[in-house]
């Protein structure tokens, strides 16, 4: 059977749910380089995933042999900016079902059309937020957007809420050209970013941005991190939300029930308070975040972000749930409630009565952190 035609190609990933589908090389080209310089000066933090796959992010063809072309892909996620009932923030791109899923899905879905419609069968590799890096160069390179200060990449067409993944192949696809458009003279997200992890036009510090701090990161918080998180609880989309690309999603005023299902805000953003993630314990954890994106931030991760939260809200009402988490069993939720409680009162004479019974250094430093603030 001959292989799909490229129209045919592109109406099949468009049925499928993918919002732009632009066909380019299976190389990451010039930004290889620019991925290793990042890895060089350590900017990943503790992604170790990262540095561990540098080899296949050179070069796809380590994950398959023969591939000469990507199929690009990507999904407008944009919508409206997701919270928690008592306003904790979640990233847009996490508040429904997880995306691993059904991106995956539809990456595999797409692949099983296409070996229907004539392709090799086993002759294609499929991805999606396997290795982030890799996929915003094939985008780009595929023409899907244009590579942004903020380092995300941003369609002309769809804006830059943009989930992507890819489809590598062994056929000799016409590629795509470049996408127009560029950042031009703006410094929106530059100038907006919280803890300044945008330290240049294209360079991000992943150590200083709160995608990693509140997601990847394991442990404790840096202190001078904490308070410019804000309300977020998981992930951060300021610099998405301060784009002037944004207004192409669209999405972007898509609400609940007219979304796409798998983009429909999960029951934990329409339901919960920071205060439930905070008690949770590790039953209602297991039973409540199956199938959510959140999850990759751990329980404790979770806890951690909503005790850090909760101080920066400064209300009084939070101190009983934080000082009861002063007593927790997870050293890292205790050290994070002693920095939350001294953010809202740290005459609070609780502090002290924990100090007195902590064994655990770390958070016997915390404390002492607390009680210096009054
Ligand atoms: S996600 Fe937030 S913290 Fe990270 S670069 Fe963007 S604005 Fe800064
Ligand atoms: S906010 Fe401005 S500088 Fe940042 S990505 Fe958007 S257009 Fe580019």
């Amino acid at each position: 059977m001959a292989e799909p035609s490229p129209d045919t190609i592109r109406s099949i990933a468009h049925e499928i749910g993918f919002d732009v589908v632009r066909f380019g090389p299976a190389d990451p080209g010039e930004h290889a380089a620019h991925f290793l310089r990042w890895l060089e000066q350590e900017r990943h933090g503790t992604m170790r995933y990262l540095a561990d796959n540098r080899e296949r992010i050179q070069d796809p063809s380590r994950w398959r042999a023969g591939v000469r072309s990507t199929i690009a892909l990507a999904v407008d996620y944009g919508g409206p900016a997701a919270a928690l009932p008592d306003g904790g923030r979640v990233a847009r791109y996490a508040v429904g079902r997880d995306y691993h899923r059904w991106l995956r899905d539809r990456v595999f879905s797409l692949r099983e059309r296409l070996e229907a419609a004539g392709v090799a069968y086993g002759s294609m590799n499929g991805g999606a937020d396997a290795v982030p890096v890799l996929e915003r160069a094939l985008a780009v390179r595929a023409g899907i957007g244009f590579l942004a200060k903020s380092a995300m990449v941003i369609s002309p067409t769809h804006g830059p809420y943009l989930q992507l993944a890819e489809l590598l192949t062994g056929m000799d696809l016409p590629f795509d050209a470049p996408a127009a458009g560029s950042c031009g003279t703006c410094t929106a997200c530059l100038d907006a970013c919280p803890t300044g992890a945008i330290t240049a036009p294209f360079q991000v510090d992943a150590r200083r941005c709160l995608s990693y701090t509140t997601i990847e990161l394991r442990g404790f918080v840096p202190t001078e991190l904490r308070q410019p998180q804000g309300q977020w609880l998981f992930g951060c989309d300021v610099c998405l939300e301060v784009c002037p690309f944004t207004r192409k999603s669209a999405r972007l005023h898509e609400r609940d029930a007219a979304r796409p299902r798998d983009l429909q805000p999960h029951r934990i953003v329409q339901t919960w308070t920071l205060v439930d993630v905070l008690a949770m314990d590790e039953a209602r954890y297991q039973s409540e975040f199956v199938g959510t994106a959140m999850r990759r931030a751990t329980r404790s991760g979770l806890r951690r972000n909503a005790a850090v939260a909760l101080g920066n809200r400064g209300d009084d009402a939070a101190l009983p749930p934080l000082f009861i988490a002063l007593r927790d069993d997870d050293p890292i939720v205790r050290g994070h409630a002693a920095w939350a409680i001294a953010a809202i009162d740290p005459r609070r004479p609780e502090l002290e009565t924990a100090l007195a019974t902590e064994t655990e250094p770390l958070v016997q430093a915390e404390l002492q952190a607390a009680l210096a603030r009054r």
